[in-house]
C-alpha cells in the first residue's frame, strides 16, 4: 500500500517542524547545532540463517539523537521502508517527546529493513537476537533503552532482553521496555500509548466543547496504538465508524465493534483486517486512504508517516486529529488544517503515553518492585494531562499551533539541560 506522500521523507518533515519552533525561539546557530542533528547513527548488516539453510543479510539501524536529558529512548521498527533518514527522524521526535512529557530520557530509534510477515517465528527470533547482539555495545539501562514499534512486540523485546543479558552474563531487565509481564514488563504498557492518546483527546474535547460520548471516530492503522485507542474510545461511548490497516479500509456508519475487529485480526491468517468485509460487519473502501477523509469528529492516524498531505488535507472533515503515529502529517498539510480550524494534537504529545509507561517500567525494573495497573495508569494520566496543559498554554503564549508549541516546550527543555551540562573538553 503506497504512502500518501513519497516526495517528503520523515527527516525532512521533522526538520521543517523543528525550523518553525527554532524561528519562534530565536535559537542561535550553536544552539541549533547542538540539538538538531543526531549524536550517533549506527548502521549494521545482520547475517541471519534462514530456515532453508541460506544466509540472508538484513540492514539494521540505531540512532541516538540526544542523550542530554538522559539515556536515549525509543522503539525498534521492523518494516521494509525503514531507512537511515526514517530512523533519524523518529529518534529526533523521541528527544522532544520525552522532553514534552518530562521523562528523563533523550531520544533514540532503531529499525531493520524487513517484512516480518515473510519470516517464520524462528527466523524472526534469530533476526531479533542478531540485532541486539550486533548493537549490544550501544544499549544499556544507562545508555540507550529500546522498546517496541511498528511490527515489533513484547516477545521480540523478551528475545532482545535475553540476548543482552546473556552477553553481560547477568539478568538486566531495564535494558529494554515493553517486555511481557512475565519478564518484568509493566502493567499497563500494552495499552499505554492509546490510553495516553485518549487522555489528550478527552482534554482537547473539553476545550472544544465536544462530547466524546456522541462523537464519531476514524482510525488509520489497526495495530497496537490504533486498536486500543478505538477500544477505549468505544468504552467512552464514541462510535468508531471507520478503520483501516495494511489489509484495507472499512466503514460502517452505525459503528464498528472494536472487540469484533480485534478478534478478527487476532484470528485471521494474515493478522490484518483483510477480508473483514466478508463478515458482513463492514463495507470496504475502494481506496483505503478514504478513512482519513471520513465525516467524523475525531481522526486518529495510527499507521505510518506522511499520510496527511497537501493532496488530501482539504478533504479531511474531522474537527480533531490525534496523532497516534509519528509524523503522519506533513508541514504543508499542517498549514491547511490550521487554516480550516482543525485541532491537531501533535504526535510528540499525543502518543507520548508509550514512552511514559516505558519510563515507569524502567523505574520498576531498577527498583525490582512492581506496581498495579491502577497505579501505573494514575501516573500516566497525571503526566499526560500536565503535558497537555503545558503545550496548550505554550500555544496561547506564543500564538502558535499545538505542534509548534510542543516543539517550543521540548526544545526549551533540551537546550536548558544542554547548557547546564556544558560542553566537555
Ligand atoms: P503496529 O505494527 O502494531 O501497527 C501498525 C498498523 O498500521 C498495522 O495495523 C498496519 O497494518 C497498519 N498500516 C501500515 N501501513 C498502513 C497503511 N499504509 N495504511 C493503513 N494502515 C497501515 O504498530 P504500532 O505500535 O501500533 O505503531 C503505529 C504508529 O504509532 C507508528 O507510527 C509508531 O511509531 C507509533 N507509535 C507507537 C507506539 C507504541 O507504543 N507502540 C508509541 C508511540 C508511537
Amino acid at each position: 500500500m503506497p504512502r500518501a506522500s513519497d516526495n517528503l521523507n520523515a527527516f525532512e518533515i521533522a526538520m521543517q517542524q523543528f525550523g518553525e519552533a527554532a524561528k519562534v525561539l530565536n535559537l542561535t546557530e550553536s544552539q541549533i547545532a547542538m540539538i538538531k542533528e543526531p549524536r550517533r547513527l549506527t548502521e549494521v548488516n545482520l547475517p541471519v540463517r534462514m530456515d532453508d539453510g541460506s544466509i540472508h543479510i538484513f540492514k539494521g539501524f540505531r540512532c541516538q539523537h540526544s542523550v542530554a536529558r538522559g539515556p536515549a529512548k525509543g522503539g525498534i521498527r521492523f518494516h521494509p521502508d525503514v531507512s537511515a533518514d526514517e530512523v533519524r527522524a523518529l529518534a529526533f521526535w523521541m528527544t522532544y517527546k520525552c522532553a514534552v512529557v518530562g521523562v528523563p530520557f533523550g531520544g533514540g530509534k532503531g529499525g531493520v529493513v524487513v517484512d516480518p510477515s515473510q519470516l517464520s517465528p524462528n527466523e524472526l527470533e534469530r533476526l531479533a537476537r542478531r540485532y541486539m547482539a550486533e548493537m549490544a555495545d550501544l544499549f544499556g539501562p544507562e545508555q540507550d533503552i529500546p522498546a517496541p514499534d511498528v511490527n515489533t512486540n513484547p516477545q521480540i523485546m523478551a528475545w532482545m532482553m535475553d540476548t543482552y543479558s546473556m552477553h553481560c552474563k547477568h539478568h538486566i531487565p531495564a535494558v529494554i521496555t515493553g517486555k511481557p509481564l512475565e519478564l518484568e514488563g509493566s502493567e499497563g504498557r500494552t495499552k499505554a500509548t492509546s490510553l495516553g492518546l485518549v487522555f489528550c483527546v478527552r482534554e482537547m474535547a473539553n476545550h472544544m466543547g465536544l462530547d466524546i460520548g456522541t462523537s464519531k471516530v476514524a482510525i488509520q492503522g489497526f495495530g497496537n496504538v490504533g486498536s486500543y485507542a478505538g477500544q477505549i474510545l468505544e468504552c467512552m461511548g464514541a462510535k468508531i465508524v471507520s478503520i483501516s490497516d495494511i489489509g484495507g479500509g472499512f466503514y460502517n456508519p452505525n459503528g464498528i465493534s472494536m472487540s469484533m475487529a480485534m478478534r478478527y485480526v487476532a484470528e485471521s491468517k494474515t493478522r490484518t483486517l483483510k477480508d473483514f468485509d466478508k463478515t458482513g460487519a463492514v463495507k470496504k473502501y475502494a481506496d483505503p486512504m478514504k478513512v482519513l477523509e471520513e465525516d467524523v469528529d475525531i481522526l486518529i492516524p495510527a499507521a505510518l508517516e506522511a499520510q496527511i498531505t497537501h493532496e488530501n488535507a482539504d478533504r479531511i472533515q474531522a474537527k480533531m486529529i490525534a496523532e497516534g503515529a509519528n509524523g503522519p502529517t506533513i508541514p504543508e498539510a499542517d498549514k491547511i488544517l490550521y487554516k480550516k480550524g482543525v485541532q491537531i494534537i501533535p504526535d510528540i504529545l499525543a502518543n507520548a503515553g508509550g514512552v511514559t509507561v516505558s519510563y515507569l517500567e524502567w523505574v520498576q525494573n531498577r527498583m525490582g518492585y512492581y506496581w498495579t495497573e491502577e497505579r501505573v495508569n494514575e501516573d500516566l494520566e497525571k503526566i499526560m494531562v500536565r503535558a497537555f496543559n503545558e503545550v496548550i498554554n505554550t500555544a496561547r503564549e506564543y500564538k502558535v499551533q499545538m505542534r509548534t508549541a510542543a516543539f517550543i516546550l521540548g526544545i526549551k527543555r533540551v537546550t536548558k539541560t544542554a547548557e547546564i551540562r556544558g560542553l566537555y573538553a
